[in-house]
């Protein structure tokens, strides 16, 4: 599960998250919805240790994540954790991002590979056996030995994904993985991301893909100005309450 309560970000003067609560059940899937600026990306980025909060508090899977309380002369008082501790705690993880960051001098299945051999030390042998198998479950089995270079956006979107299911995660973070694919690439990538929520991956998806929020989401949150306006479920898109979500409805539908 993931937790958060009262998220502030600031980046110096700009106060990008003004509060946000959120919380994530196991197995289920949130689909963030929000204009452009609202701090959809800063949240996500906050959620995975890519950025630092400047207030309140995240946990994942119980544990709050970026620091840890400690006793300090009979004083319970907040530490922040050490960068393996960091490490462990994003190995929970999984951050899949609109452009596809693949290694573009490395294969798929290399790309696949890379983290398991060099973050986790697991042997060749089984992080490549494992590669093929998430390769396999993205629709790729046919395209391990491929350069970046030789895949679509969707099949290069498809090999992120893997890459990042490769490490295990507890929980995937989507931030708009469609948005950079030609239209008829969307719903390659959106399917697998169909089929992972189908296997019971929790996922935090900020998207555009309104019929993919309504199909999947259980849960839909709308942000604007650095805050959670509108939350419910998937059928708050069809019958929003606040005037923003309705307005923001309008242009995106
Ligand atoms: P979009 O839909 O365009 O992706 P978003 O909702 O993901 O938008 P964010 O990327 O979270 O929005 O950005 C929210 C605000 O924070 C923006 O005004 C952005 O310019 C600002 N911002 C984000 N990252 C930084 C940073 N590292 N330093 C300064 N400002 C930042
Ligand atoms: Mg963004």
């Amino acid at each position: 599960a993931v937790k958060a309560t009262q998220v502030h970000k600031a980046f110096g003067s700009l106060h990008v998250l003004k509060g946000v609560d959120l919380t994530v059940m196991p197995g289920t899937v949130t689909v963030i919805l929000g204009p452009s600026g609202s701090g959809k990306s800063t949240f996500l980025r906050l959620i995975n240790q890519l950025e630092t909060l400047t207030g309140g508090s995240i946990e994942v899977d119980g544990e709050m994540i970026g620091y840890k309380e400690v006793d300090k002369g009979g004083q319970k008082v907040l530490q922040t954790l050490d960068d393996k501790e960091v490490a462990r705690q994003r190995s929970k993880l999984g951050m899949v991002f609109q452009r596809f960051n693949l290694f573009p001098h490395m294969t798929a299945l290399e790309n696949v590979m890379e983290a398991p051999v060099h973050v986790k030390h697991e042997s060749k042998s089984k992080a490549r056996e494992e590669a093929v198998k998430e390769l396999q479950r993205v629709g790729l089995g046919e395209r391990l030995d491929y350069y970046p270079s030789q895949l679509s956006g969707g099949q290069q979107q498809r090999v992120a994904i893997a890459r990042a299911l490769a490490m295990h995660p507890d929980i995937m973070l989507f931030d708009e993985p469609t948005s950079a694919l030609d239209p008829e690439l969307v719903g390659e990538v959106l399917n697998v991301m169909r089929s992972l929520a189908d296997a019971g991956m929790t996922m935090i998806c900020v998207t555009h893909e309104i019929g993919f929020a309504r199909e999947v989401a259980d849960q839909i949150v709308f942000m604007d100005g650095g805050v959670v306006v509108e939350k419910g479920g998937p059928e708050i898109i069809d019958h929003p309450t606040e005037p923003r979500f309705k307005d923001f409805l309008q242009h995106v539908l």
